[in-house]
């Protein structure tokens, strides 16, 4: 492993700085602590191209093929780094010391390789072989466009039978929010559909990012339809556990950089007090 010359902190989320490929680690600010990533799309390809995205060079494109076999090996080691305390030395690692989860995230959306489910099964043998107990948790942060493929709804369906969970996109609850955050080509019914079916397939949380867009926060009536679709969620056989509501961290690479700016947290304080009315929890980030 090459030596990460930054401090790691939840503002530095460089997927490549500790010179792995299919593997990195950061202190997330969601996860209250290390988090070690799954990096299935080093080639920086998503379905998506959210305006705010981290994600340098990001394009539309397909997922490379996953080296299981690299990708058995970067966890091993960054995993034995961890748990020898090693890993927080070299990187001068500045929040808590804790590893809170094994994350399938990275530079694209996880679920859009077709090896997602082998790369798990990848993820958990990894994680039987840490000494830590409990075990920390497996999760996936997904946009959920994908969900109703049935390969991915398996896949989705392992994660749950080993005690992991979802963390699913919804930044947005109108076709025109969608079109505009995430330049994404669906629509809110859709995605909605795929948010209950995700919530059926294993615990979910959804996840909002709100920021300030062309100088203005998420209009009034963007925050009511995102409420409606929170309280038509908490009214599912299976809801989502609550709400990740978060601010921006660190700045969007995209080109509609310029146009995005962090919310005040009052702000964000209140959006999360109008979405608790839906019944969900609301868990906020600024
Ligand atoms: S879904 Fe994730 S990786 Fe894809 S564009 Fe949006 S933020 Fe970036």
């Amino acid at each position: 492993m090459e030596q990460l010359v930054t401090r790691l902190t939840s503002v530095d989320h460089d997927r490549g700085a500790q010179g792995l490929v299919w593997v990195y680690a950061v202190l997330s600010r969601r996860a209250r602590g290390v988090s070690v990533g799954v990096n299935l799309q080093p080639n920086n390809a998503c379905n998506w191209h959210c305006v705010y995205c981290q994600v340098p060079g990001l394009h539309v494109g397909k997922s490379p093929p996953v080296d299981l076999a690299a990708l058995e090996r970067e966890l091993a080691q960054l995993l034995a780094e961890i748990e020898s305390g090693e890993f927080y030395e070299q990187h001068r690692v500045d929040g808590p010391r804790e590893l809170r989860d094994l994350a399938f995230a990275g530079n694209g959306e996880p679920t859009a390789s077709p090896q997602f489910a082998e790369a798990i099964d990848t993820a958990l043998a990894a994680r039987a072989r840490l000494r830590q107990r409990p075990l920390p948790p497996l999760r996936v942060i997904t946009n959920g466009s994908l969900v109703a493929l049935p390969r991915v709804e398996a896949a989705l369906r392992k994660l749950a039978g080993a005690g992991g969970e979802a963390w699913f996109k919804l930044d947005a609850a109108t076709d025109a929010g969608l079109a505009r955050l995430n330049r994404a080509s669906t629509t809110a019914a859709k995605q909605m559909a795929n948010l209950e079916r995700c919530c059926a397939a294993l615990p979910t949380w959804i996840q909002t990012c709100v920021f300030s867009f062309d100088g203005a926060p998420p209009s009034p009536a963007e925050l009511d339809a995102l409420e409606r679709a929170c309280a038509a969620a908490a009214a599912w056989p299976s809801p989502p556990r609550g709400v990740l509501l978060y601010g921006l961290a660190r700045p969007s690479l995209q080109a509609e950089a310029p146009r995005i700016a962090r919310v005040e947290e009052a702000w964000l304080r209140a959006a999360a007090q109008q979405l608790a009315r839906s019944g969900l929890a609301i868990d906020v980030h600024p």
